[in-house]
């Protein structure tokens, strides 16, 4: 028998097949839900339902998960259309990271997947021959998924003030080129992205040294002006790799990884804690288990990819150099001078690959939601020896993933805020960003979502079924007997 991806010759069956069955699917599913949501106006002005800010996996995924709830959102994303998140921007990675079988904002629809749309286009042998799914290709599959779920991501478009008010609306500050125009929400999504709720950690060696000697590895950057360079990089995972070896292949005369470990890490603990079990129940354990599991797993550090790494070793100009902590940066001779315990290492550029952090004060865009937004570290104290920053700045969030005031009363209506990117992760486990689990976190969040919609419009919905009169029974289904 064919495989629904392959014509009867066994040929790829094509995308407008792949899409005419999700069509199909999407029909027997019933799927959209019946449009149940009152339609709300505040002076004049129709709210929108739920805004979303970030049109990358997991807003998309948000977006399709309301939509399966009947609920309309409406996403902003600065990025220009098809070029939303990092993968054909700043990521440098030949291929994901993640298994190729992870089924990411499939959202349970088999022809919505990854694999479904590229057996449809390469067959089913291509797919068994792939290793990991091209970094390249996943922004296309993005791009497809945008269009068939039909989600109105309005591009262009930066989300630049968030002002939660008393009276249950979100003012949205959206602007495009050089207009700025208010937006009136019943309820905000932040699908923001890794670094959604700050910004790339910058060692404080790097302060003052010029901007045109260094960048962070998710720095837009042309990597052909390091050619005949001597690049140092300072750290070892992932982004590391994707940066040294992209300067590699870009031609620089020689590339230092500085690592302060000893050695590289070999077993990434994340991927080997992902169980259903903690993907539904990670939200509802002790606090104490939340930060032991987290914080466990941030002190083990993932691994960078054998295939990331190797892209790099295999270059006789590159150096791992363990063990070397930075103990300072300077200006020498027009030359950059790192400094470590064990020597000081001279280049002409620095890559800083030191991952992300938690800063909603550097995001203007959150100034006035920042300082009443309540963090761990406003309520839990680690175990000694547990003390961890990411996790103590990570967001306190309720079961919708609602931020929480830090003193009630201080920014009503701040709970109309979700926080749906990975700084959620120590509250809700990894469901809000990476690909593993994405589905998994934008149901919950949707699904909460229209529990609260109801509660809140419940006087409507009551006045509705009060009004209901569709008959079941006509009256002349039956005599009564005498
Ligand atoms: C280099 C790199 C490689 C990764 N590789 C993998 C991998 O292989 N497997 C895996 O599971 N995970 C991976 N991840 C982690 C994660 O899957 C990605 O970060 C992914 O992009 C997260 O999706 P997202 O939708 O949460 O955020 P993003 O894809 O980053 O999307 C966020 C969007 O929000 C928009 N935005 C932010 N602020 C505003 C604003 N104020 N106004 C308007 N728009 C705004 C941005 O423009 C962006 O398009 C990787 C991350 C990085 C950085």
């Amino acid at each position: 028998m064919p495989l629904p991806s392959a014509n009867p010759d066994g040929t790829p069956a094509g995308l407008v097949a792949l899409e005419a069955r999700l069509r199909q699917d999407l029909e027997w599913l019933g799927w959209p839900a019946k449009q149940w949501m009152p339609v709300r106006e505040h002076e004049g002005q129709t709210l929108v339902d739920v805004a979303i800010v970030g049109g990358g996996q997991a807003g998309l995924a948000a977006a399709v998960g309301l939509a399966q709830q009947g609920i309309q959102a409406v996403v902003f994303d600065r990025a220009r259309e098809g070029f939303e998140g990092p993968w054909a921007t700043t990521a440098r990675m030949e291929t994901l990271r993640s298994p190729k079988e992870l089924l990411g904002p499939a959202m349970g629809l088999p022809a919505l997947s990854f694999r479904a749309w590229f057996e449809s286009q390469f067959g089913p042998a291509e797919w068994q021959a792939l290793d990991k799914i091209p970094r390249l290709q996943w922004m296309d599959y993005l791009r497809w998924y945008r269009g068939v779920m039909d989600v109105d991501i309005r591009n262009d478009s930066a989300v630049t003030d968030i002002r939660p008010r008393p009276d249950a609306l979100v003012e949205i500050d959206v602007t495009h080129g050089s207009a700025t125009r208010t937006v009136l929400a019943r309820r905000l999504i932040l699908a923001t992205g890794r670094d959604g709720l700050g910004g790339a950690t910058i060692p404080p060696f790097m302060e003052g040294l010029p901007r045109v000697r260094w960048a962070h590895s998710s720095d837009e950057l042309d990597y052909a002006s390091l050619a005949g360079r001597r690049v140092v990089v300072i750290g070892a995972g992932s982004s590391s790799m994707d940066s040294a070896a992209t300067a590699l292949e870009a031609g620089a005369a020689s590339v230092d990884l500085l690592i302060r470990r000893d050695d590289l890490p070999r077993i990434n603990k994340g991927k080997g804690a992902g169980t259903p079990g903690l993907t539904q129940g990670h939200f509802d354990m002790p606090d104490e288990y939340k930060w032991r599991l987290r914080h466990y797993i941030n002190v083990a550090n993932v691994p960078p990819p054998r295939g990331s790494t190797m892209r790099v070793s295999r270059h006789a100009n590159a150096r791992f150099l363990f063990g070397r902590p930075i103990l300072g940066v300077k200006m020498v001779d027009n030359r950059l001078r790192v400094a470590t315990p064990k020597g000081d290492f001279d280049a002409d550029f620095v890559i800083v690959a030191t991952g992300f952090r938690i800063d909603w004060f550097s995001r203007p865009e959150y100034r006035h939601i920042a300082p009443h937004i309540r963090a761990w570290k406003d309520r839990y104290q680690p175990l000694p020896g547990n003390e961890d920053e990411e996790l103590a700045d990570s967001p306190d969030l309720g079961p919708v993933f609602e931020f929480q005031q830090r003193t009630p009363g201080e920014c009503p209506g701040l709970e109309r805020v979700h926080c749906f990117c990975y700084p959620a992760a120590l509250s809700h486990g990894t469901v809000s960003g990476d690909i593993p689990n994405i589905s998994d976190g934008a149901r919950r969040l949707a699904a909460g979502i229209a529990s609260l919609f109801y509660r809140e419009d419940f006087e409507h919905h009551y006045a509705n079924i009060l009004a209901y009169d569709e008959p079941e029974l006509l009256g002349d289904e039956w005599t009564p007997a005498p």
